[in-house]
């Protein structure tokens, strides 16, 4: 059992499309390369049985070069 599901939510509002490239590292080409970067809003459920979801935005990044993406929670709370 995952201890926590992360899926995106089908129904997001949120749609943060820029056309700004941002430089930054990438893990898999393991250099900086050229990220395509968005707020997306996921929505998060810590147990299926509790139904009890949260939404939190996320940074968003994907890698141009090879396609990674990465999110990273932008709530730390
Ligand atoms: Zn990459």
């Amino acid at each position: 059992m995952s201890p926590f599901v992360l899926r995106i939510d089908a129904m997001a509002t949120t749609t943060a499309t820029n056309d700004e490239s941002i430089v930054e590292e990438c893990p898999e080409c393991e250099s900086t390369t050229a990220h395509d970067v968005s707020v997306q809003i996921l929505t998060e459920s810590a147990d299926s049985e509790n139904a009890a979801y949260s939404r939190e935005p996320y940074r968003v990044s994907v890698c141009q070069t090879c396609g990674t993406e990465e999110r990273i929670r932008m709530n730390n709370a």
